[in-house]
């Protein structure tokens, strides 16, 4: 069996550990895998290499840095099917959809190149007779990255690409689900030439967490994940006096006003809701048509749609759908369907009808595509966030309802308008309570020169990640005044707050 270890320092260590975690192929079910599960001494070793190569990394200047950086962007780019087959074979998704992820990743390791730019800070002159004002970013030491199994490429290299070019050391805590990928681009942070322990990886759930949590030499978390472990790690950061930022999950709407075109409504809709089944934190997973007669329009062709999508294996070529990333998350997503019956949410397609009988993957776990009706905003499949291919219509009587039921959500991660009524949609972008909003776009996931993020339970701390935000993040703000001697002595000492008058 392939046991996976922690790269610490710049070289695949073993680990005295006893314990690992099992990794499957959520296609055929198979274990194809066993994940360490670190130990304290582990631990120790990664921050005790990340610290030692701090100082060093800080002093490099931002323009070698932004070389190695660089060169880890070619590499990515030359070893993109190869990573996007790693993150298929354990995740489940399909190979384009992998792919797509990588290349999202690549864009932030691109926006990172741009280090020395990103770090330029403010100037000015003569802030008093003779006295000048300027601002340094500053990185913060050794950060941690804990993210979560739906996205592993793209998640990471939200976070540590920004972090190594604003000159800090990194250790990653990757999904105990799917980990094959981080330690495949490790091999590329290597080729790339960042020196050993500037980004390092340790395995494990819990209690590694706890412990980057309580280490003394983090001053900074980041998080991505589901929202009670957000919750409790933006919480627990704080009380040890840390940075946290902590991304969380979401429940994302996507209103359909009256004058929207059908057809490209529901081909947005069909990507949005069922691809990457569902397990995407920006998943359209609640649709708000606006009036019973596009509401029934949409549902007769989504019904088509579905009939005709195609669940199969992430290396099929023409897949669109491919499996849950585990059992006991094919099993809650069916019970959320159950769920949604009970409380009486009229079922219109019921993904558990499908059925892989493909030879070798009967025992994958796979689901169709699901769709219900006549959700109210009480029923749980409303409130709750599913992340499997469930798609819930909530139908609206007017504009004003759509947007009060969206703004009363607990989440707020992301939402979308479709309609071709320029006021309306300005009206939504500037009244919705949700931290990302797209007109026309089903999926507003921000370009990498923008900031990631949403708002209430979906996001717990002030930054959001990447761009601008990701290098306030990731940098500590120190403001220079500074006064040269002119060769004149100005009198003696003054008791009185400094004004600069
Ligand atoms: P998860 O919360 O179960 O796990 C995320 C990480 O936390 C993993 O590394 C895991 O090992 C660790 N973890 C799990 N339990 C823990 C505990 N009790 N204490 C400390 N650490 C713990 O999330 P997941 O199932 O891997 O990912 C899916 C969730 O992530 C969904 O809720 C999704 O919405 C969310 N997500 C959010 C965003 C966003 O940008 N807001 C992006 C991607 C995923």
């Amino acid at each position: 069996m392939n046991k996976i270890h922690n790269f610490i320092n710049g070289q695949i260590v073993d680990s005295a550990s006893t314990e690992y975690s099992p990794v499957f192929n959520p296609a055929t079910g198979e274990e194809i895998a066993q994940v360490v599960q670190s130990t304290p001494t582990d631990i120790e070793a990664a921050v005790a290499a990340a610290k030692a190569a701090f100082p060093i990394w800080a002093a490099t200047t931002p323009l070698r840095r932004a070389r190695i950086m660089n060169k880890f962007r070619d590499l990515l780019e030359e070893n993109l099917d190869e990573l996007a087959e790693i993150v298929s074979r354990e995740h489940g998704k399909v190979h384009s959809d992998a792919k797509g992820e990588v290349i999202r990743g690549l864009e932030v390791v691109e926006f990172a190149c741009g280090g020395p730019n990103l770090l330029k800070t403010d100037m000015s002159e003569n802030v008093g007779t003779g006295i000048d004002s300027h601002a340094l970013r500053q990185p913060l030491g050794v950060v941690a990255g804990i993210t979560p199994f739906n996205f592993p490429v793209m998640v990471p290299m939200w976070m540590f690409p920004v972090a190594l070019a604003c000159g800090n050391s990194f250790i990653l805590k990757p999904s105990e689900r799917d980990p094959s990928a981080a330690m495949f681009y490790a091999e590329l942070v290597t080729q790339a030439g960042f020196p050993p322990g500037v980004f390092n990886i340790l395995h494990g759930g819990k209690h590694v967490v706890d412990a980057l949590i309580e280490h003394q030499d983090i001053p900074a978390l980041s998080f991505v994940g589901s929202t009670p472990i957000a919750k409790y790690i933006y919480e627990r950061g704080a009380s040890f006096g840390k940075r946290v930022q902590a991304l969380g999950g979401a429940k994302n709407h996507m209103v359909v006003m009256p004058d929207a075109d059908i057809e490209k409504t529901v081909n947005a809709l069909m990507g949005a809701a069922y691809g990457s089944a569902g397990e995407r934190c920006m998943a359209i997973s609640v649709v708000v048509p606006v009036g019973d007669e596009v509401a029934d329009k949409l549902k007769t062709r989504l019904i088509e749609e579905l009939a005709i999508m195609k669940v199969a294996p992430g290396t099929d070529n023409d897949a669109e759908m491919g499996p849950l990333v585990t059992k006991a998350h094919l099993d809650k997503v069916a019970g959320y369907i159950a769920k949604g019956v009970e409380e009486s949410a009229e079922l219109v397609v019921d993904g558990r009808d499908f059925k892989m009988t493909r030879e070798g993957y009967e025992n994958g776990y796979f689901i169709g595509g699901t769709l219900f009706d006549n959700v109210t905003t009480d029923m749980t499949i409303y409130k709750e966030e599913i992340f499997g291919p469930v798609l819930s219509m909530v139908r609206a009587k007017s504009y004003d309802e759509a947007v009060n039921m969206i703004n009363e959500h607990e989440f707020g991660n992301g939402t979308a308008i479709f309609t071709r009524d320029g006021d309306a949609a300005r009206a939504f972008t500037h009244e919705i309570q949700v931290g990302m909003v797209g007109v026309n776009v089903p999926i507003p996931v921000p370009m990498a020169f923008h900031s990631f993020g949403g708002w209430k339970a979906s996001l717990f701390g002030d930054h959001h990640m990447h761009g601008a935000e990701g290098v306030r993040f990731y940098t500590k703000l120190k403001t220079i005044t500074s006064r040269w001697p002119t060769g004149i002595r100005e009198g003696g000492s003054a008791y009185v707050m400094p004004t600069m008058e």
